[in-house]
């Protein structure tokens, strides 16, 4: 977008805060979606600039003399509608076509390495990334919300036993599967989560279901699972999420730390007579977290994340995942952001939600942000994990500070980019 619009577009929009009417309402997100297309560098010096005379235009609106103020907001008013005039005429002039579809796609961060994996089980996890980053992408191929995709893509690596999310959940100290998740939607800030769910198939479902269906944000436990069965998504026993290679890692957990070993789960299929093939490396149950990232032709982005959380988890502990701006954030205003990694850092960090304000306050690029909040602040509480992370002019990141992190990304008519070791792209 050229400068000198886009500094007119900001010195409209600096003027809008202080009112609060529904169309003002309106305007400003018309406005702050414009801003969004405007270089980086003008936003970060005009808006900076018109901080500091921000006061000023507060006082004026306090005013006592009411006459003055509403000529003030009358002229704002003007003002604005003469900005909308002037972005109708740029729609009315050739634009590019709509946005370009992206997605990013993780499946957890921890102790991968070449040595201790096996090919075959490589394989099968990139297999599985590369098909949930597809499902995905045929959404966003289609038309569909960012939202849309997210879901598509996530209920595919929860049905998955190879992930830590849904099906395949690592177990709780007791020995049960406590999963949680979080969705958000970029364009209007409105998200959805759930924490220690045991019944509900699909988790990120639920999250969303929150977010669209409830008048709440955040949802725990049973009455979780009892708003899921009320607005009709799918209950199972939670048996259903019973893998037996996670319940043999729990037990060989709570051996060695000298924990008491819950009972087998009732449901559970029996006991095999041998030891399930190690498929992990020592220190696997810290990855297989789920997220995705999104933006969809519309332009707009959200970002979901579904977790079974951290094996041998007590006392209805929950981790960064469900918790917006730990594990889970979006803002088309700046970028949309699924964490993974020990939620208790990404907790303290605020990280998705730091990524984001490192953007939009700092003006970093998308790439940087997610460096210094992983390399830099994550390490310097020596918490470890990663991210990925989509702004809404389609940058796309990823940034990790484990050996590995299972990631895919796809770009429309582009070619997939899978990874998982930190030696790789
Ligand atoms: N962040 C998740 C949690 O702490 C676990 C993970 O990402 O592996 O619950």
């Amino acid at each position: 977008m050229l400068p000198g619009f886009c500094t007119i577009l900001l010195r409209f929009r600096s003027r809008m805060p202080a009112l609060t009417s529904a169309k003002c309402k309106r305007m400003r997100d018309l406005l702050n979606s414009s801003i969004l297309h405007c270089p980086a560098r003008i936003r970060q010096v005009v808006l900076r600039r018109l901080r500091e005379d921000s006061a000023g235009t507060d006082e004026l609106y306090h005013e006592k003399n009411e006459e003055t103020r509403v000529q003030k907001i009358g002229r704002i008013f003007i003002g604005a509608a003469l900005a909308v005039a002037a972005l109708a005429a740029t729609a009315q002039a050739p634009q590019p076509a709509a946005h370009h579809w992206a997605i990013v796609v993780h499946g957890g961060a921890g102790v991968i390495e070449r040595a201790t994996m096996k090919p075959e089980i490589e394989a099968a996890y990139r297999a599985s990334i590369t098909q949930a980053t597809e499902a995905g992408a045929k959404v966003l191929e289609k038309g569909g919300s960012a939202l849309d995709a997210i879901e598509a893509a996530i209920q595919i690596l929860e049905d998955d036993p190879l992930f830590n999310a849904g099906r395949g959940a690592v177990f709780t100290a007791e020995g049960k599967n406590e999963l949680d998740a979080a969705i958000m939607d970029g364009s209007n800030l409105k998200a959805g989560a759930v924490a220690g769910v045991t019944r509900t198939r699909h988790p990120i479902s639920l999250a969303r279901a929150v977010m669209e269906k409830s008048l709440h944000v955040m949802l725990i436990g049973a009455g979780a699972d009892a708003f899921a069965a009320s607005v009709g998504l799918e209950q199972v026993d939670p048996s259903f999420f019973f893998t037996e290679r996670r319940w043999q890692s729990l037990v060989r957990q709570l051996q060695k730390e000298g924990r008491p070993i819950p009972p087998r789960p009732a449901g559970a299929p029996p006991p095999p007579s041998v030891t399930v093939a190690e498929i992990d490396a020592p220190g696997a149950h810290k990855y297989g977290t789920v997220g995705v990232v999104a933006l969809d032709r519309k332009g707009n982005i959200a970002a979901g994340t579904s977790t079974g959380g951290t094996q041998g988890k007590q006392w209805g502990r929950v981790g960064d995942s469900p918790i917006i701006g730990a594990g889970t954030y979006a803002s088309n205003q700046s970028c949309a952001v699924s964490a993974t990694g020990t939620g208790e850092y990404f907790i303290r960090l605020g990280v998705a939600r730091e990524v984001c304000n490192l953007v939009y306050f700092k003006g970093m690029t998308l790439q940087q942000a997610a460096d210094q909040v992983i390399h830099k602040e994550l390490e310097s509480l020596h918490g470890d994990g990663g991210l990925i992370a989509i702004t809404p002019d389609g940058k796309l990141a990823w940034s990790f500070n484990t050996p590995g992190m299972f990631r895919a990304r796809l770009t429309e008519g582009g070619k997939l980019q899978i990874g998982v070791y930190n030696d790789e792209p």
